[in-house]
C-alpha cells in the first residue's frame, strides 16, 4: 500500500463488537470520517481481515465476544506477517484486561463505555495517523542492490517532505544509465550490480551533502530529491567518469534530467515523469549530458502530444495539404517549368498552418510517417491526374513526393505505390521518389534493393540532399539513382566570391556527370546564384528565386503561364 495514496483516501476501518448498539455508536462517532465495516464475532473479524488486509488501517476491538473472543482475533493476526501490521484498538470496559491486551498485539484502547464522542474521534484519528507514519518507516523497502530507497518509498518520503516544508525549494533530478541492456549483454549481471552499487554510493554522497533523497526508479534511472544546488553537465561528467574507471574500455554513458516546474502546476510523480523523460532527450552525441525539463518543453511536448492525437483526424479531414514548387530546366535558352515536388502542410485547425518541419521529424521518430507519406502520395497522384486531363498532350509534368527513409521498411511498399499510378491512371515514371542521402547510409543495402527494384517498375529515384551525407565513392558508383539533387546548403554560400563553394558545386556536378544522371540545385534564390549554377552545367532548379511551393490551384496557374510563354 503506498502511504501517499492513503493518506488522500478516506481511511477504512473494521468496527469488530458483538453488540449493536456499541457498532451504532461508533458509526455515529466515526462515520463522518472514515469508512467502516463490521463484524459481530471473532469469525467474522477474522473473514473481514482476510478480505481487506490491504485496505484496513486499523481494527477496533471488542474483547468479549461469544465464541472467538478479541484475545483469539488478536493471537490469530499477530501470527500472520501480512495481518501483524495492522494495528488493532481495543475496545474494553475492564482496566485489568488492558495489560493483557497490550502483551499480546493491541496497539491503544478505548474504554467503554464511550466517552465523549469527539475524544474517540481524535484518538482513533490520532492512532491511525500515528500507526501510518510507523508503517511508512516500515515500508522502507530498499532496493536490495544498491539499498537506495525503491521508487514507491521515495515519494512517499518526498511527499512528506513537501507537505511539511512547503517552503524549501527542491530540485527533482532524474540519472539513467544509457544503453544498460547492452551493457548488461557485454559485461554480465554481476557487473552491472557493481556499476549500479558505485553510482548509489557516489548518490548517496551527494544526497547527504545536498540534503536530500535519492532512490533507485528502476534497473537504469535513478531518481534525485535534492534541496541544495542543481546538477549540471560537469558534475554528471564527473560521476560518469568515476564510473567508466571500474572497467578499460568501458563506455558507460549518463543522462540526466531536471524537471524545472512549478509545484503548483505538477505533482511531484508528474514531476519526475517529465524529469525522467528528459534523460531520453540527451543527444546520441552526449554533448550536453543534461537536459532541463522547463514549461517551455513541457509545452513543446504537448504540443507533440497534440500532432500525433490529432494525425488521424487531420488525415481523414484532408487537413493536410499538398504544396507544390516547381522544378525548372535551365539547359536552353529559356528557363522550362516541367516538374514539381511535393511538400506537405497541415492546415490545423487550431495552430494554423504547421510547416513540416514540425511534424515531419516527430512523426519520423515515432513510426507515423508512413500514413502522412502514403496521403501525400495519393494526393499527388489523384492531383497530377486531375492536370494531365486539365492540359492534355500541351503539357508534359513529372512529380517527386517525399520518401522517408522509414518508409523503406513499410511492408508492401512496392505495391501500393503500383496501386496509386494504377488507379488513378499516370505512368510509374511521371512520379519521382525523393529518398534522402542519410537513408543509404542507414540501411545501405536494404536502400539498395529497394531503389533498383522501384526503378526496375519504372519509378524514378531522385536523391534528395545529396552532400549532406557521407556516401563513400564506392556506393556512389553503384548507386541506383536517375537524379542528384545537391543538398540547399550548398547553394546558400554560393556566392561569386565564394570559390570554394562555387568549387565544391562543380565536385558534385562532376559526380552526377560520372553517374550520367542530372543535378537538380534547390534553394536558389537569387539571380546570381541561377548564373553561377548554370555555368556548372547545373541541368534543373528549384527555389524560391522562380517560386516558392503553392497551393495546387496556383501551381495550376504555373502550368498554364508557362504553356501560354
Ligand atoms: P526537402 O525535401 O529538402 O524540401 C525542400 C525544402 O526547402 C522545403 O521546405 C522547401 O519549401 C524549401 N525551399 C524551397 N526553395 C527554397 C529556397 O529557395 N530557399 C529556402 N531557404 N528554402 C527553400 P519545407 O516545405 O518546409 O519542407 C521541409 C522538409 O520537410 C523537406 O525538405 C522534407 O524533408 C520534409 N517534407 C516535406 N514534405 C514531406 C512529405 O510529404 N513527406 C516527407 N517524408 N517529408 C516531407
Ligand atoms: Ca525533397
Ligand atoms: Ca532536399
Amino acid at each position: 500500500m503506498i502511504p501517499e495514496e492513503r493518506l488522500k483516501l478516506r481511511r477504512l476501518l473494521l468496527v469488530v463488537d458483538d453488540q449493536k448498539i456499541n457498532r451504532d455508536l461508533l458509526t455515529t462517532i466515526l462515520g463522518n470520517e472514515f469508512d467502516l465495516i463490521y463484524a459481530c464475532g471473532g469469525q467474522e473479524a477474522m473473514d473481514q481481515v482476510m478480505l481487506h488486509k490491504d485496505m484496513l488501517s486499523a481494527v477496533l476491538l471488542d474483547l468479549v465476544m461469544p465464541e472467538m473472543d478479541g484475545f483469539a482475533v488478536m493471537d490469530l493476526m499477530k501470527a500472520d506477517e501480512d495481518l501483524a501490521r495492522i494495528p488493532i484498538l481495543v475496545l474494553t470496559a475492564e482496566k485489568t484486561a488492558e495489560l493483557e491486551a497490550l502483551g499480546r498485539g493491541a496497539s491503544g484502547f478505548i474504554p467503554k463505555p464511550f466517552e465523549s464522542h469527539e475524544i474517540i474521534l481524535a484518538r482513533v484519528r490520532s492512532f491511525v495517523e500515528l500507526a501510518e507514519g510507523r508503517r511508512l518507516i516500515h515500508a522502507a523497502e530498499c532496493d536490495p542492490v544498491t539499498g537506495l530507497y525503491t521508487k514507491e518509498f521515495f515519494f512517499s518520503y518526498a511527499s512528506q517532505i513537501e507537505r511539511f516544508h512547503p517552503d524549501w525549494k527542491m530540485a527533482e533530478i532524474a540519472l539513467r544509465i544509457s544503453r544498460y541492456r547492452l551493457l548488461g549483454e557485454l559485461y554480465g549481471q554481476e557487473f552491472l550490480d557493481l556499476i549500479s552499487r558505485h553510482l548509489a554510493q557516489r548518490l548517496l554522497e551527494n544526497v547527504q551533502a545536498a540534503n536530500g533523497i535519492c532512490a533507485r526508479a528502476s534497473q537504469d534511472t535513478y531518481y534525485l530529491f535534492l534541496q541544495e544546488g542543481r546538477v549540471g553537465s560537469k558534475e554528471i561528467k564527473r560521476l560518469q567518469k568515476d564510473l567508466n574507471s571500474l572497467r578499460e574500455h568501458l563506455d558507460l554513458r549518463l543522462e540526466a534530467g531536471i524537471c524545472d516546474i512549478d509545484r503548483a502546476e505538477m505533482n511531484l510523480r508528474r514531476r519526475f515523469g517529465c524529469a525522467e523523460a528528459a534523460c531520453g532527450m540527451v543527444e546520441r552525441d552526449h554533448a550536453d549530458l543534461v537536459i532541463v525539463y522547463d514549461s517551455k518543453l513541457h509545452e513543446k511536448q504537448l504540443y507533440r502530444q497534440r500532432l500525433i492525437n490529432d494525425l488521424p483526424r487531420a488525415i481523414a479531414e484532408h487537413e493536410l495539404k499538398v504544396y507544390y514548387q516547381p522544378k525548372y530546366d535551365i539547359t536552353g535558352d529559356k528557363p522550362v517549368m516541367n516538374a514539381a515536388e511535393a511538400l506537405v502542410r497541415w492546415q490545423h485547425p487550431e495552430f494554423g498552418m504547421i510547416p513540416p518541419g514540425d511534424f515531419i521529424p516527430l512523426f519520423e521518430s515515432n513510426g507515423l510517417i508512413g500514413r502522412v507519406d502514403m496521403y501525400v502520395w495519393e494526393e499527388s497522384a489523384r492531383q497530377l491526374r486531375e492536370w494531365k486531363e486539365q492540359f492534355r498532350d500541351a503539357f508534359d509534368l513529372t512529380l517527386s513526393v517525399n520518401v522517408s527513409s522509414m518508409d523503406i521498411h513499410m511492408p508492401g511498399l512496392e505495391e501500393k505505390l503500383t496501386r496509386l499510378v494504377d488507379t488513378y491512371g499516370i505512368r510509374p515514371g511521371e512520379l519521382h521518389l525523393e529518398l534522402t542521402e542519410s537513408a543509404y547510409m542507414e540501411d545501405a543495402q536494404l536502400m539498395l534493393d529497394v531503389t533498383k527494384h522501384l526503378r526496375g517498375m519504372g519509378f524514378r529515384v531522385e536523391m534528395d540532399d545529396f552532400g549532406s551525407g557521407y556516401s563513400s565513392l564506392n556506393m556512389l558508383s553503384k548507386l541506383p539513382v536517375d537524379v542528384l539533387k545537391m543538398d540547399m546548403m550548398f547553394v546558400r554560400s554560393l556566392s561569386e566570391e565564394n570559390t570554394r563553394e562555387y568549387r565544391f558545386i562543380e565536385i558534385v556536378h562532376d559526380i552526377a556527370r560520372m553517374l550520367e544522371i542530372p543535378m537538380i540545385a534547390e534553394g536558389v534564390e537569387t539571380a546570381a546564384q541561377l548564373e553561377l549554377l548554370r555555368q556548372i552545367g547545373c541541368e534543373y532548379i528549384q527555389g524560391y528565386y522562380f517560386s516558392p511551393p503553392v497551393p495546387a490551384e496556383k501551381f495550376g496557374q504555373l502550368i498554364q503561364a508557362q504553356i501560354e510563354n
